[in-house]
Order: C-alpha cells, then structure tokens, then sequence
C-alpha cells in the first residue's frame, strides 16, 4: 500500500477502497443500540471500535473513518449523551488514525443527514450549519486527511456539510443516499445533484448507503458520464432489485419488518462484493466501498477483485484444503458427496 500519499493523490493512481457499515456491524456485535443507532460505543467500549478498523484495514481499506456518524447534537440529545459530544467526536477521530497509522491508510472525518434541515425553514440552514461545524473543528484538529459527508438525502443539506469542509480547506467526499425512487428528498434528480455538487467543487461525489449493487450501479453510469471529477460508491451488501430498490423497500414473505434488524435473506455474498467492485471499476468509479451491512470478509473479497493482496488474503479461503469439497474430498463415499451437493 502507499503511504504518505493525500486522497487525490490516490485516486489518480487508481480506485480508493473504502469500508464501512460500522454502526451495522457493532449493532450486531452488542456495542451500539438499533433504533437511535449513536456511536456511544465510542467512548464505552473503544476496544470495539479499533478492533472493527483494524478488520477493515486487514481486509484491505485504504480508508479509516472516523465513527461519528450521528455523533451529532440533535442524535446526542435523543439518547442524553449531550454532555459527551466533543469527547465522542475526538475519540472517533483519534481510533481511526491509530489504526490507519498501522497501515498507511487515510483517516476521513464523518458528517451525515442531520434530521435538523428542512428546506422549507432556512432557519435550519444554520441549526445544520453549527452541528457540521462543531464536529468537523474537532475532527480537523485531533488529525483528518479529509471529510465524508454521506447519507445525505437532502441536497441543500449536502451543500451546507461541502462549505463547511471547503472552509476548513479539506478535499471532500459528499455521497448523497437514495431512499427515494427518483429525487432527494428536496426534488433533486440523483445524477443532477451529483452534478451540482461537483460544480460546487466536491472532490469526490456520488452515492452511499440505502441501495444495493443492483440497483446502485445504473445510477453510478449515468452520475459517471454526468461529473468530471471522481465518483464514489459505497451501496448496502443486500439484493435490491428494480421492484425493491432499496433495503427500506425490501419485503420478505413472514417477516413483519425486514429493514433494519431482519436484513439477513437478503445478503450479498462475498462474491456479489467482489463482483460489484469489478464492475464499478469497470463503469469509472473511483471510490468503491460498502455500506450498512458490510462487513470484513466483503471487504476482502472486494480488494482482492481489485487485484489486491492484503494482509487477510493470508487467510483468504484454500478450498482444495476442504475434506470434502477440496481435492481429497472427490475420493470420499458418494453417499457423502451426495449429501453435500458436490458432484464425485
Ligand atoms: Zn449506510
């Protein structure tokens, strides 16, 4: 991996990988609450959080983010944690650059969608305005190569979060989500907000989280031949398709409620990753990465689609080392491989 190298720096020599999904993953592992989904595991159990990066960087991620999504004060306040908001910013900042400086990767401070803005009320403009500029003061002073703001679904709200990096003279990754069939949720066409983000001097635009591969990629073509500068694409590692295009819209037969905790059915296999990234590679993307849901061994697979060796390739799968599936397996019983579903 190369060091010492900035985000662009980086993107001209070839595709940034990235990784994330860790407010997903530590759900599952029993450090952050579904529901209001704040980042306290931060501050109450940063063993946790370093261990997720160090799996990241394992796996491949030239990225470290700093887990301050909805490290915000409207979340805090939700759950009481007001009073922890600027340790619980710094904190996240510092876990990510100990563990990239483990590996040479980049650390990128983190903003999301509020849940403060409101088009219709400029008020908000400037509620929205203060949490983004709070956080990322922090986050620029404990150590960040660059800032993704992400999940947005509003693209006013999306160009608050790029002045406030522009002003603190960070390159920029500004991913908007697609919850919505067509448009933000302030009536923009995707690629059209891409656009206009890029014209307002994004460093990276693009599209994160709500989509799978499936879905996510037309959308990535379109934004590619729309925008000069690099695009990014970090979807959900589950199987949307045009009917249910999104993992809010996914229904599965005898379940209640799919999105968020019953997700499982529909989950990308490792291969599914690994050929999103060669196809987004394929259609220009710059920034391939993984959202909600994703996961370490996802993340390998994708690197190694990339054409990359990383440290977990040490331990990536040797299945002619399998008793039965591998080559000493064609020898065993039929009955056995019967039963396993491999032909003898
Ligand atoms: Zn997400």
């Amino acid at each position: 991996m190369t060091t010492g190298l900035g985000i662009e720096e980086r993107l001209a020599q070839g595709v940034v990988l990235g990784a994330e999904g860790y407010v997903f993953e530590l759900e599952r592992r029993g450090y952050i609450k579904a529901g209001p989904y704040v980042p306290e595991v931060v501050l109450d159990f940063p063993d946790a959080v370093r261990q997720l990066h160090r799996e990241f960087l394992r796996a491949g991620a030239d990225v470290m983010v700093a887990l301050t999504y909805y490290a915000h004060r409207e979340k805090l306040r939700h759950v009481g944690r007001e009073n922890d908001l600027e340790a619980m910013n710094r904190a996240a900042v510092r876990l990510a650059r100990e563990v990239a400086q483990e590996g040479g990767a980049l650390v990128a401070g983190n903003v999301c969608n509020t849940w403060s803005y409101d088009p219709a009320d400029p008020a908000t403009s400037a509620t929205v305005r203060a949490q983004y500029t709070e956080q990322l003061g922090w986050a620029v002073d404990e150590g960040v190569d660059f800032v993704i703001s992400e999940t947005n679904d509003y693209l006013g709200e999306a160009l608050i979060a790029l002045e406030v990096i522009q002003e603190l003279g960070l390159p920029s990754m500004v991913t908007l989500a697609s919850t919505q069939p067509e448009t933000t949720r302030d009536g923009y066409d995707y690629v059209e907000a891409c656009r206009i983000l890029a014209d307002h001097g994004a460093t990276i635009v693009g599209l994160n989280c709500d989509r799978g591969p499936a879905t996510m990629l037309p959308l990535l073509e379109r934004i590619r031949a729309t925008v000069d500068c690099a695009v990014a694409a970090q979807p959900v590692p589950y199987r949307t398709s045009p009917a249910m295009p999104t993992m809010e819209s996914l229904r599965a037969d005898g379940v209640d409620r799919v999105f968020p905790l019953a997700l499982e059915p529909f989950s990308c296999t490792r291969f599914d990753m690994a050929a999103f990234a060669g196809a987004a590679r394929e259609l220009g993307v710059n920034y391939v990465g993984v959202c909600c849901g994703g996961a370490p061994h996802q993340v390998r697979a994708m690197a190694e689609a990339l054409g990359r060796q990383v440290p977990a390739s040490k331990y990536a799968p040797a299945m002619d080392l399998h008793p039965i599936l591998g080559v000493a397996g064609v020898a065993a019983d039929a009955n056995v491989l019967a039963a396993w579903n491999v032909a003898g």
